[in-house]
């Protein structure tokens, strides 16, 4: 059983993949360049724990949702 289980990890599909490179990182660099904080428009960073982006000024985070950050003042959140 447990055999089986491990083979079935072995073969991985490509939205396996794609899912495994995003959890890691999920955005290109070059995203992060493009991407600013709406508040003020400061840099922002990738924070791996509670997977969302950060903004270094204002210290607010930014959630990623199915690879798609949420870049949206908290008020403007529902
Ligand atoms: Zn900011």
């Amino acid at each position: 059983m447990a055999t089986k289980a491990h083979e079935k990890r072995k073969t991985q599909t490509c939205e396996e993949v794609m899912w495994y490179t995003m959890t890691q990182d999920p955005l290109p660099k070059e995203l992060y360049e493009i991407l600013a904080c709406p508040m003020c428009k400061g840099d922002i960073a990738y924070n791996k724990e509670k997977t969302a982006l950060l903004c270094r000024k204002c210290k607010i985070d930014y959630p990623i949702k199915e690879g798609i950050p949420i870049m949206l003042p908290p008020d403007m959140r529902v």
